[in-house]
């Protein structure tokens, strides 16, 4: 089966053929750097990185661009409202470059903290201005855009596919407009691309006037097409992305270049939080030290945050994290597990013992992701080779197959296993001596208080027959048996 993903543009399941054999163009809306980046913001980017993952393990070069918006995103995500940067500026009594650095650097770290491969360029929307306004006066010349003082719209009328992609047809957007809409606009529907304000802070000169600023859809329109060219295999965002800034982007760049702008349009559903949407007011928009304050690590929150299908609405609560934190211990166990039994301790009959099931869950696992990134199927299937290993079902040599795929494959597509082999101090390792001679002798009170001292060493042991499995309790990486 090859790779098949769902259109937001077509509304259907399609294989996944690229423009250029073997690479993929690939651009995601990235965030506005106005405040820190919340949960619900990274499961979009999480399963950007999801993708771009699965693609490299399939055999593609990947060219990721991810944006960094920094200007002209209005508060009310279309023509009216203070630029975002702006208002949190003024609230701070800080220079809007200040947040904006301020926040692209946090990002940044953020992303590194959850495991998010790097993408190849995080074009920022200020540093862009000539190539946006090559568009704006390109689409003016082209009669897509009007002036109106010294502002420039696009006028939606003027293309015909305008509302494809979200299903909203220009005579409902008429009728649905609100009545205070902009009197210089010919069309409700019609949006900015170029705004001009005197008191606004970030600003440029342009031949539309002194004091201007890009809209927000333009600003993807133009670095899509200086980083990645006229036409791009995949573009993504979240759900709330599709409305208005996409279907912007796609009238912008679809009638400046004359060409079909992305194949394939992607979008995650929202996350909720306690079932309900998050919001500042209710204090429920937790950034990454939120969930550290928690005592989760960002490891569990990653995976939290990527084994519901992208498509599903994820909610989140504390406990659907603590309860991802101990599926992902599961996990991580499957990995101690096929290395102890690939050394031949875990006593199954034959070297090639369970073969075949191995063979079917990797094909399984390939299969689901393949299947439009389907990630709780593909953890079923490991779910089925840790079933395999608890068992004692898999031989050395099967055993060994399984362990090359879950580091190799399922780790390097999911980013979250701990794959590493954990190593002991030695006198922890001293330690699970001493007990195991405790044990020996049936000194079960010294064992006992031996296994409480591990404990707090961040150590926890399970005995099997072949000797005694440890882990680290907060990284997850383990080994045995120590017998
Ligand atoms: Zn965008």
């Amino acid at each position: 089966m090859p790779f098949e993903v769902y259109n937001t543009l077509t509304r259907k399941l399609e294989p996944f053929r690229t423009l250029e054999p073997g690479i993929v163009r690939m651009y995601n809306c990235g965030p506005t750097v106005y405040g820190r980046a919340h949960i619900g913001n990274f499961r979009a980017y999480l399963f950007a990185d999801t993708l771009r993952r699965w693609l490299e393990i399939s055999g593609y070069e990947v060219r990721q661009v991810m944006n960094i918006t920094d200007v002209g995103h209005l508060l009310d995500d279309a023509d009216a409202g203070e630029d975002k940067i702006e208002a949190q500026a003024r609230k701070e009594q800080l220079d809007p470059w200040a947040i904006s650095r301020r926040h692209t650097e946090q990002f940044f770290r953020d992303l590194e903290d959850l495991g998010c491969l790097p993408a190849r360029v995080y074009p920022k929307a200020s540093e862009h201005i000539p190539e946006m306004l090559e568009m704006i006066e390109g689409l003016v010349a082209k009669g897509y855009a009007y002036r109106a003082g010294e502002d420039v719209y696009y006028e939606v009328a003027k293309f015909p596919r305008y509302g494809r992609l979200s299903g909203n047809s220009v005579a409902e957007l008429d009728a649905g407009a609100r009545i205070d809409v902009r009197e210089e606009k010919r069309h409700p529907a019609d949006f900015a691309l170029w705004k001009s304000d005197p008191h606004h802070l970030m600003k440029w000169k342009s031949r539309f006037g002194e004091h201007g600023f890009p809209g927000w859809h333009i600003e993807c329109s133009a670095m899509a097409r200086r980083h990645l060219g006229d036409r791009l295999d995949v573009h993504t965002g979240g759900e709330d992305n599709i409305f208005p800034h996409h279907e912007c982007e796609i009238a912008q760049s679809e009638a400046f270049t004359g060409q079909p702008f992305a194949t394939y349009w992607m979008h995650t559903k929202f996350l909720q939080v306690d079932g309900g949407k998050m919001s500042k007011r209710l204090g429920n928009c937790y950034s990454l030290d939120d969930v550290r304050a928690k005592g989760f690590t960002v490891r569990a929150l990653r995976f939290c945050l990527i084994r519901g299908h992208y498509r599903q609405p994820l909610n989140f609560t504390w406990d659907i994290l603590r309860e991802a934190t101990s599926v992902l211990e599961n996990l991580d166990d499957l990995v101690v597990r096929l290395r102890r039994a690939q050394s031949g301790a875990a006593g199954a009959a034959s070297a090639d013992a369970g073969i075949e099931e191995v063979g079917e869950a990797m094909a399984e696992f390939r299969a689901a992701l393949d299947d439009d990134l389907n990630v709780p199927r593909a953890l079923a299937a490991l779910m089925a080779l840790r079933a395999l290993a608890l068992e004692e079902r898999l031989g050395a040599s099967a055993a060994a197959q399984a362990l090359q795929f879950v580091v190799h494959v399922a780790q390097r597509a999911l980013g979250c296993i701990q794959v590493e082999e954990g190593s002991l101090a030695a006198e922890v390792e001293a330690k699970i001596r001493e007990r195991n001679a405790a044990r020996k002798a049936r000194d079960f009170a010294r064992s006992d208080a031996l296994r409480d001292d591990l404990v707090r060493l961040g150590i926890t042991l399970e005995d099997t027959k072949a000797g005694v499995l440890w882990k680290h309790k907060d990284s997850g990486a383990g080994g045995g048996p120590i017998a």
